[in-house]
C-alpha cells in the first residue's frame, strides 16, 4: 500500500469549514493537550482517537492528494461524512496527524482595495464590450482581480503567484467617463492553495458591482513550464 502525502492544512482552511464559533481554538487546545492516535487506513486516508474528557471520539479523515486540503470527515460527536462543520477532534487529529500548526499569512476577512478612474481607455465602447461610454465590465472585473491580486501579494512566498480561476459578478451600475471607481477584494474561503474572494466596486456614491472570484496560488515557474509542454 502506497503512502499519501503528509497532510499540510493551515488553521485557516479549517477554519473555511468550520460554522462553530471557537472550536478552532478549542482543537488546538485539544492536540495541544496530546495523546491522540492515529493511523493511516489508505492512501490520503486516516483515522484518529482524539481523547476528550473522560472518553474518546473517533475520527476519521481524508485529505487531498497534495495534502492541503480536507476532502471528507467524520466524527462521532457530528455524525456526519462530509459537510458538518469541522468540529474540535477533527482539527485536533488534523494537527496531530500532520505534527503541527502549519504557518501562513493567509485569514479570512484580509482585504485590499484598487482604483481606477473611467477614462475613454476603460469604456465599454473603448474595449468592445458595448458601444456607450460607460466603465466597461470586462474592466470592472479586471479591477476586482486586481484587488485579489494586491490582497494577496505580500502573503505569498517569492517563487509562488496566484491565478484566477472563476469569476462571478453582477455589474448593478454603470458609471460615467471621470466616475473614481474603487474595487475591494475580501478574503472570505480558503481550501489549500484556492483563495475565494468576496469582491464588491463602489463609485465613491453606490455599490457598481459586487459578486466572488476564486484565485489559486501557484508556483510561477512550475506553472509556466507546464503550459508551454502542453
Ligand atoms: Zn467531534
Amino acid at each position: 500500500m502506497s503512502a499519501g502525502p503528509k497532510p499540510a492544512i493551515t488553521l485557516v482552511t479549517l477554519e473555511s469549514c468550520n460554522h462553530f464559533v471557537g472550536d478552532i481554538e478549542r482543537g488546538v487546545k485539544l492536540y495541544q493537550q496530546g495523546g491522540i492516535e492515529y493511523q493511516e487506513r489508505e492512501p490520503y486516508g486516516w483515522w484518529a482517537n482524539v481523547p476528550y474528557g473522560n472518553e474518546y471520539r473517533s475520527v476519521a479523515l481524508s485529505f487531498s492528494r497534495d495534502g492541503q486540503e480536507l476532502r471528507k470527515y467524520y466524527c462521532t460527536c457530528t455524525q456526519g461524512y462530509g459537510n458538518p462543520p469541522v468540529c474540535r477532534h477533527v482539527v485536533a487529529a488534523v494537527l496531530a496527524i500532520q505534527g503541527g500548526i502549519v504557518p501562513t499569512r493567509l485569514a479570512l476577512g484580509q482585504s485590499a482595495t484598487a482604483q481606477t478612474t473611467v477614462t475613454t481607455y476603460n469604456t465599454a465602447q473603448a474595449v468592445g464590450s458595448g458601444q456607450l461610454d460607460v466603465f466597461a465590465t470586462p474592466m470592472l472585473i479586471a479591477l476586482m482581480e486586481q484587488a485579489a491580486c494586491m490582497c494577496l501579494a505580500d502573503k505569498l512566498a517569492s517563487e509562488e503567484t496566484s491565478v484566477g480561476v472563476k469569476i462571478d459578478v453582477e455589474h448593478t451600475a454603470a458609471s460615467p467617463l471621470g466616475a473614481v471607481i474603487t474595487a475591494t477584494a475580501t478574503i472570505a474561503v480558503v481550501t489549500g492553495r484556492k483563495i475565494k474572494f468576496s469582491v464588491e466596486a463602489h463609485d465613491g456614491q453606490r455599490t457598481v458591482g459586487k459578486g466572488t472570484h476564486t484565485r489559486v496560488i501557484v508556483d510561477a515557474s512550475r506553472f509556466m513550464a507546464k503550459i508551454s509542454d502542453a
